[in-house]
């Protein structure tokens, strides 16, 4: 894009109270729980006899994104899907988010509207309404907090901590992926900064990328265990790798963990790029993060319901806390399992 075409409105020629109506003007509420959305001290939200459950995200430039690679349209689209991702992992349905933001004078109103591009855009595949925030200055990088809003009954909650021994382990979707693409994308980054006449390689690598740079939060799934009487006994979304999550089930619900590696679903691409970047396959699944899928348990009488379910693979056994949290290779060896999430701080 060269300067003449780009339009760069500097934030200050708003104002704050501008920037915001600039923003979100245009939003129309389409949940009957949302009933006070953007413009007063604070949403209403009615839930009638539903539970109503909470989760917050934050996303700080330079620690959880990099804008040499990471759109801004994606990054707003990222920001909303994550944290809907931890209502789903609670088996709710999410209905309301809200967006905070600070940013320097570097971001541009133009620079905001792709943001809320993307926001708006998962506001409207997931039907929730954005319905607060706030925005502010911040001295130096863009700051995001993003906090959704969801409803369950009671009897359907999905908890972390009440995973049974003989439950069987499920995961949906596929693992690994999101790191690699975040391997890709760094990668590429630092043969620009010390050649930026060399183009891009990331030919045939859309999915990998896709998975890092615009995931998705499998309301889907919570649909799919809705509509089959299904209610997971435990359940947490995968943010941090799989290993991760295991010993947070294994944790909280006082439990053993026995995972086959020949029951963990990779993709055959994600499995060419790790050997491609010589790590093994499995340490992806199990040490990346980002992947936003859902690992929950379901009681052995329900085995039925889930082998037919679509995307979602069986891939070990809730067993006695004095077993660990173990890893039976296709070579046929057991590893203790060791977490190892990203660490962020
Ligand atoms: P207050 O002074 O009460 O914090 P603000 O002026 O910050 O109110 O916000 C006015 C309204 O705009 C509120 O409903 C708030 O939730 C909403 N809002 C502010 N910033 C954003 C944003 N970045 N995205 C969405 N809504 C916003
Ligand atoms: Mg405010």
């Amino acid at each position: 894009m060269s300067e003449e075409t780009t339009k760069r409105t500097d934030v200050n020629d708003l104002g704050e109270f501008g920037l915001i109506e600039h923003l979100t003007k245009d939003h129309k509420l389409v949940n009957p729980s949302s009933i006070k959305g953007i413009g007063d001290d604070a949403a209403v939200i009615d839930n009638g006899g539903l539970l109503t459950v909470i989760s917050t995200d934050s996303l700080v430039e330079g620690i959880h994104f990099d804008l040499m690679y990471t759109p801004l349209k994606h990054l707003g689209y990222k920001s909303v899907v994550v944290s809907l991702s931890d209502i789903c992992a609670m088996n709710a349905i999410p209905k309301q988010v809200t967006v905070s933001i600070a940013i320097s004078n570097r971001f541009s109103v133009e620079a905001m509207d792709e943001f809320y591009e993307g926001v708006y855009a998962a506001c409207k595949k997931y039907n929730v309404d954005l319905v607060g925030g706030d925005t502010t200055s911040s001295p130096r990088g863009f700051f995001i907090n993003t906090t959704a809003i969801g409803q369950v009954s009671k009897e359907k909650v999905a908890y972390r901590s009440t995973a049974k021994v003989g439950d069987l382990l499920c995961v949906t979707g596929d693992l690994g992926g999101a790191y690699l693409g975040l391997q890709i994308l760094e990668r590429e980054k630092q043969i620009y900064l010390s050649s930026p006449e060399v183009q891009p390689d990331m030919k045939g690598n859309d999915y990998i990328i896709g998975r890092m740079l615009k995931p998705e939060a499998r309301l889907d799934m919570i649909k799919v265990f809705e509509k089959s009487n299904l209610i997971p006994t435990s359940m947490i979304d995968i943010s941090d790798g799989l290993a991760s999550e295991l010993f947070h089930i294994s944790k909280q619900s006082g439990v053993g963990v026995w995972v086959e590696e020949s029951g963990v679903p990779i993709k055959q691409e994600v499995e060419v790029q790790a050997i491609d970047f010589k790590i093994d396959p499995i340490t992806c699944a199990l040490s990346g993060g980002e992947d936003y899928e859902l690992l929950f348990t379901v009681d052995p009488k329900d085995i039925e319901k889930v082998k037919y379910m679509p995307d979602i693979y069986i891939m070990g056994e809730i067993v006695e806390a004095s077993a660990g949290v173990k890893l039976h290779t296709k070579g046929g060896n057991v590893h203790d399992i060791k977490a190892q999430g990203w660490k962020h701080f």
